[in-house]
């Protein structure tokens, strides 16, 4: 509708399909859905409720706002790291540049550890805390300790420790992998950086807007591997399980590791891709 000072208060709709070219343009698959939860969040309202409100016009404040956060996202920062949250298996999680983004392949690690019965569980370079908190919402009575070296990451675990309600359930402790750690676990997990050196200047831009040492090794994006794998069975329980998380092209060589570390029942499992995703193995006795 035209106001009589000549100044046009456009429609939602209007105001989001002029965003989701922006989005689409800057190269954004799922331009549409993004510009959505970008009102969303910016308008304070719940996803669904977009719909709703679509020919409604849209106040000055509100497109303004509207308009820098679709600038940001359209420089691919990650929607997570605008809108503070990213959902992951049964949660909300807070997100920002100190930790990696919450990523749907790693519910394979969650739910491959959920198959198994286990009661203290430690999870290797957390960020988030997301595989760790979900874990430990998921079965009531466990216990769990999340390592990081980066204290803004243990800040942030620890955050959405207290919004998921597993305060009570968890510990998070500063160590470089084992190196802190003195507890014996019937389960390990871990998604550490597993990016090559050589691969880092092919990834997608959002990944420059996350904590580097949580994608790369800086060398051949095993290191983390080798570590991991050479000390589990110090810190596992007899029977207990370690699993890792692993780039799609690693499952052969970090099984070997597995092997070599005395593990037995190695398996690589799938992500819903069909990716090699995950490797599992077992402390003998
Ligand atoms: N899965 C992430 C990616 O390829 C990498 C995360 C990691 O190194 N653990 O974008």
């Amino acid at each position: 509708s035209s106001r009589r000072d000549g100044a046009v208060s456009e429609n939602l709709g209007v105001v989001l399909h002029r965003a989701t070219k922006v989005l689409k343009d800057a190269g954004i698959e799922d331009a549409p859905r993004e510009a959505r939860l970008l009102v969303a969040h910016v308008a304070n309202i719940s996803r669904d409720r977009v719909g709703l409100i679509m020919h409604d016009s849209v106040p000055k404040g509100l497109a303004e706002r509207f308009e820098v956060v679709v600038s940001r996202r359209a420089a691919r920062e990650p929607l997570s790291h605008i809108t503070g949250t990213r959902a992951f298996y049964r949660h909300e999680f807070r997100v920002n540049s100190h930790v990696l983004d919450p990523r749907p392949e790693t519910e394979t690690l969650v739910e491959e550890a959920l198959k198994r019965p286990f009661a203290r569980v430690l999870d290797l370079g957390t960020g988030s805390g997301c595989i760790l908190l979900s874990l430990l919402a998921a079965r009531e009575g466990t216990m769990g300790v999340g390592t990081d070296i980066s204290m803004e990451a243990l800040d942030i675990a620890q955050q959405n420790a207290r919004d998921v309600g597993v305060d009570a359930q968890s510990n998070f402790i500063s160590s470089n992998w084992f190196s802190d750690v003195d507890d014996r676990f019937d389960l390990i997990v871990s998604n550490p950086p597993y990016i090559s050196l050589e691969e880092m200047p092919h990834l997608a831009p959002e990944l420059g807007y996350e904590p580097r040492l949580a994608l790369t090794d800086e060398k051949d994006g095993l290191c983390a591997y080798r570590e991991i794998s050479g000390h589990a069975i110090t810190y596992l329980d007899a029977h207990g399980w370690l699993m890792v998380e692993i780039g799609q092209s690693q499952g052969q060589q970090v099984s070997e590791m597995f092997k070599t570390a005395g593990l037995k029942a190695i398996e690589v499992i799938k992500d819903l891709d069909g990716r090699d995703r995950v490797v599992i193995g077992q402390r003998p006795d």
